[in-house]
């Protein structure tokens, strides 16, 4: 990992690497690989553009049971803060009526791309959904909803790196890094 990074005019220290991501990664797959082994209905793996591609990808090529991928792109970030209005960019790709979901997060923070998720799919007619998110603010997060398969929970800061962006920077770093002080 680098000592630190510098992505427009910000810096940023390490914080989780490739190896611990990719730890807490097989994890959530032999979890699901459990729960969904033998399933007769394919599940859709719906991925959360641009911040969950990498997450996706590495969830995907573990998963044993047949998947189908589906995505959709929302935003509400501008800079290191939410706006707390997410905007549908690009709607869903495929028909999700009377399909399972697994919605494929990189980070749930307040929680409101979920809700807005959730509304979407229950509007298409999907038979049910659950959410996986590599990342989880648990400090900000107050839903309702039942985040099923976590991977790691970080305290209340911003980070970058591994489908992450700062305005779009850092996404395609391996490594983790956090706003330094
Ligand atoms: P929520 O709707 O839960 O507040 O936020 C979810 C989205 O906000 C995530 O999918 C991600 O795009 C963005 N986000 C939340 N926290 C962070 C963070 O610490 N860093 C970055 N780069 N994006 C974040």
């Amino acid at each position: 990992m680098k000592e630190k990074i510098v992505l427009h005019d910000k810096t940023f220290v390490p914080f989780i690497s490739n190896e611990e991501i990719e730890k807490a990664i097989d994890e959530l797959a032999a979890r699901m690989n459990a729960e969904f082994k033998g399933c007769e209905d394919v599940p859709v793996l719906l991925c959360v553009l641009n911040g969950a591609i990498l997450f996706t990808a590495e969830l995907m090529k573990r998963l044993d049971f047949p998947v189908e991928l589906m995505s959709m792109k929302l935003s509400s970030y501008t800079g290191t803060h939410t706006s707390g209005e997410v905007k549908t960019v690009m709607g869903l790709t495929g028909n999700v009526k009377d399909r399972m979901v697994i919605i494929v997060e990189d980070i749930v923070d307040t929680g409101n791309t979920i809700v807005k998720i959730k509304e979407i799919l229950k509007d298409a007619g999907a038979k049910d959904s659950k959410v996986c998110t590599l990342l989880l603010k648990p400090e900000v997060y107050k839903q309702e909803y039942r985040l099923d398969y976590v991977g790691k929970s970080i305290p209340n800061a911003f980070i970058v790196g591994f489908g992450l962006d700062y305005d779009e920077l850092g996404r395609n770093l391996p490594d983790i890094y956090v706003l330094g002080q």
